[in-house]
């Protein structure tokens, strides 16, 4: 039987990557989310791609009440929600004299805060079933610091807490939790990043990269969309009902050291 996944921030990056791997597998509808203008126009090419029923919301991870309705919505189209994957993200970089207020409470409320809201509104359908899988994309930085990412780094170490918590709750409900821990991703939101060190430290793109960014993996090379897109359907399966409350790292060995 058709699975329902609901994957917030996946009209981009990462959460586009694996929607991608469980679309192929044909066994899943899929919710899609995000703020992308052409959100609706992704979700129905990969639907035509893959011959997959799909949904968009443009629910945004700062209001609550958007969340709550994306949930409703979603369960009124699929009947219900079987997976959850909380990925949406945002990073800001600066020294903690000058982060400012309001990037740090985005930042908690897109990466951390989303996640409780969501994972409360798919609880009481998933405990009924006797099924669910909640899967947090944290980050390496869930795991260990980085200097000017304050806010990222207690946002992804926060919600590595959150999925300790639901993979215990969640227990005696066949409910798991997990947590992903990627190193680099060459998305949007990396690119981005390598253009600002660049310009900040005057330095050039490569150099951005191999020296800066890739420096803390022992394989230099960005982590695949495929890797994460495999891990998410290991995590999604039924067989994965031992596996829970964890924080994966997949980060090139970054973790390792
Ligand atoms: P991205 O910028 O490509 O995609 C982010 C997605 O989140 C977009 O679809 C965007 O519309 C959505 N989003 C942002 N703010 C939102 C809001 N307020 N409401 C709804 N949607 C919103 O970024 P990405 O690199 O794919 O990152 C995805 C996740 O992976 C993030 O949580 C990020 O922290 C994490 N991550 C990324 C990397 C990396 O190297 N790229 C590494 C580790 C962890």
């Amino acid at each position: 039987m058709q699975k329902t996944i609901l994957i917030t921030g996946s009209t981009s990056g990462i959460g586009l990557g694996i929607a991608r791997e469980f679309a192929k597998t044909k066994s899943y509808n899929i919710i899609f989310n995000g703020l992308e203008t052409n959100g609706q126009e992704i979700a129905d090419n990969i639907a035509k791609e893959f011959g997959i029923a799909v949904m968009y919301s443009n629910a945004n991870m700062l209001k609550p009440e958007e969340l709550r309705k994306m949930v409703g919505d979603g369960i009124s189209k699929f009947g219900k929600i079987d997976v959850l994957i909380n990925n949406a993200g945002i990073q800001f970089v600066s020294p903690i004299e000058d982060f400012p207020d309001d990037k740090w409470n985005a930042i908690i409320a897109i990466n951390l805060t989303s996640a409780f809201y969501l994972s409360k509104a798919v609880w009481p359908g998933m405990k009924e079933r006797k099924f669910g899988r909640i899967i947090n994309i944290a980050s390496a930085h869930g795991l260990v610091a980085s200097e000017f990412k304050s806010a990222y780094v207690a946002s992804k170490h926060g919600i590595v807490g959150l999925t300790k918590t639901l993979g215990l709750e969640g227990a005696p409900f066949n409910i798991t939790c997990n947590a992903i821990c990627p190193g680099y991703v060459k998305t949007p939101l990396v690119e981005k990043q390598i253009a600002d060190q660049a310009k900040a430290h005057n330095m050039s793109p490569d150099d951005v990269v191999n020296k800066v960014m890739l420096y803390k993996q022992a394989v230099k090379e960005f982590v695949s969309l495929e890797t994460l897109g495999q891990m998410a359907l290991l995590l999604a399966s039924e067989q994965s009902n031992t596996i829970t409350g964890t924080a994966i790292p997949i980060d090139g060995g970054w973790n390792a050291q």
